[in-house]
């Protein structure tokens, strides 16, 4: 039975070019939309840009170009990484566009309407680069741990969430899983911040900045900037910003983010849900982060990795690869240009690659005729399938290359090159030996699809012939 399956990472902020971060997110998004359309599934997959605030009016200012113009810039390099890497995004929303700027001011005057928010005021210690009021546990030695600069101290009339009201509710529904979060761990830090510190209302909307969207009964404010990065999860699918009615792909099925942007996802995201009388997201899964070389990536150590690094040096889909294979789903991770190599020789060159030529030579040396039969190794299927429900994407690909292993001994054990040919049954014999090899190497390259896209179809049109001949390498060694 087809189910709905509605995936989203989040909107990407253009004060930064993509980088190995968001590309993780994405990819993993375009593998989980891949797998569910291959099952049937009826699914939809949102990415995009969130383009508005301080932050980024400040940059076009050092820039000397308006706003809009630095915002399409960098918008359009999300959406060239995003084509480069062989993402399938079903739509690609900005914060900037006007349907989501008329949803999002239609959607709060609901929320003021039935008194939701209110004018208050906000005194705090406010952070530029974060966009975001800190308390004093979130500061390291006085500074915001992720920017080392000091947050200044504001305070200012603005329209207020009330927040703290939804409190009980959403609390008993994530510990209940009715807003599931994973992995675990994660849940239980935000059950544990509901419980020990608690949600307080908070700040929706801001005087003096003017790159925002306004507040539809107060222009002299505007929205805060992730009240109106939230609704892209809705507007992005053609939602006009009306309450209590659901657009058809929602709610969400999985929500993928990193870990630094949780809190906000599982606190005022949902509560907005519930004052909208709109159903909550299924799963928000938050995966890790990447080192470099054991250290934290960073502009200022010049360790950044861009997504078209990784395509020029590996391909696309060895890409892909190397990088959900990296680590576990949901944990940290450390990468490296050196492992990347090491894995790229050993499970592509030497592994997938070689066993292809390999077979495919053998094959077509001794005029084989196989018919094969994509999908036929049910056992196989099963457990790559648990794993992929369970987002664990490397013990998937660990899966498959255990097969390939197994492939690969069998021929060398097997040694059908000493065979004759010519002798009685010996294109039997060696048949006999190639035909399940191929149709390991068919069953597996089938289930790859979501993550090596193309190379997984040129493998399954090889072998799909009535004779398989031997092609170009796959992977030429680095
Ligand atoms: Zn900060």
């Amino acid at each position: 039975m087809s189910k709905k399956f509605y995936i989203t990472t989040p909107v990407y902020y253009v004060n930064d070019v993509p980088h190995i971060g968001h590309t993780y997110t994405t990819v993993a998004a375009d593998v989980l939309a891949r797998w569910h359309r291959s099952l049937g599934d009826e699914t939809f997959f949102l990415t995009g840009t969130d383009e508005h605030g301080a932050k980024i009016a400040e940059k076009a200012r050092e820039m000397k170009i308006e706003p809009q113009q630095y915002a399409n810039e960098i918008s359009s390099k999300f959406k060239e990484a995003w084509s480069e890497l062989n993402i399938t995004n079903d739509n690609f929303i900005r914060t900037t566009d006007e349907e989501h700027i008329k949803a999002v001011q239609k959607a709060l005057q609901y929320m003021y309407d039935r008194s939701d928010i209110y004018l208050g005021k906000y005194e705090g210690l406010y952070c530029r680069g974060c966009e975001q009021y800190k308390s004093q546990r979130d500061l390291i030695n006085g500074l915001c741990s992720d920017h080392q600069t000091a947050p200044e101290k504001m305070s200012e009339e603005c329209w207020t969430f009330k927040l703290a009201k939804y409190q009980d509710e959403l609390l008993k529904k994530i510990k209940k899983d009715e807003l599931q979060i994973l992995p675990l761990n994660r849940k239980n830090e935000i059950v544990s911040f509901y419980e020990k510190e608690g949600l307080e209302d908070i700040s929706f909307s801001r005087k003096n900045i003017s790159w925002g969207i306004p507040i539809p009964w107060d222009k002299s404010h505007t929205v805060y900037v992730w009240a109106d990065a939230f609704l892209n999860y809705l507007t992005g699918l053609g939602w006009s910003g009306k309450a209590g009615q659901a657009p058809k792909m929602w709610p969400a099925a999985v929500q993928l983010m990193s870990k630094d942007i949780l809190r906000v996802h599982a606190t005022i995201w949902p509560a907005m849900l519930l004052s909208l009388n709109l159903p909550l997201p299924e799963t928000i899964f938050v995966h890790g982060y990447f080192q470099i070389n054991g250290q934290k990536m960073s502009k200022s150590l010049g360790n950044v990795v861009a997504p078209e690094d990784l395509v020029k040096k590996y391909g696309v889909d060895a890409a892909r690869f190397l990088i959900m294979s990296a680590t576990a789903f949901g944990r940290d991770g450390d990468i490296s240009f050196a492992k990347f190599d090491e894995k790229y020789n050993a499970d592509l060159a030497n592994g997938l690659g070689n066993l292809v030529a390999r077979a495919t030579k053998l094959i077509e040396k001794n005029g084989l005729e196989l018919k094969l039969k994509v999908g036929s190794d049910k056992k196989l299927i099963e457990k790559y399938s648990k794993n992929m429900q369970s987002f664990r994407f490397d013990e998937a690909l660990k899966s498959l290359w255990q097969k390939l292993k197994e492939a690969d001994e069998a021929l060398s054990e097997k040694k059908p090159w000493k065979l004759d040919l010519l002798a009685s049954s010996g294109q039997a014999k060696i048949k006999k030996i190639l035909k399940p090899i191929a149709q390991d190497i068919l069953n597996v390259a089938d289930l790859l699809k979501p993550f090596m896209p193309t190379v997984a179809e040129k493998i399954i049109t090889q072998f799909s012939h009535k004779q398989i001949k031997k092609g170009e390498p796959l992977f030429p060694r680095i």
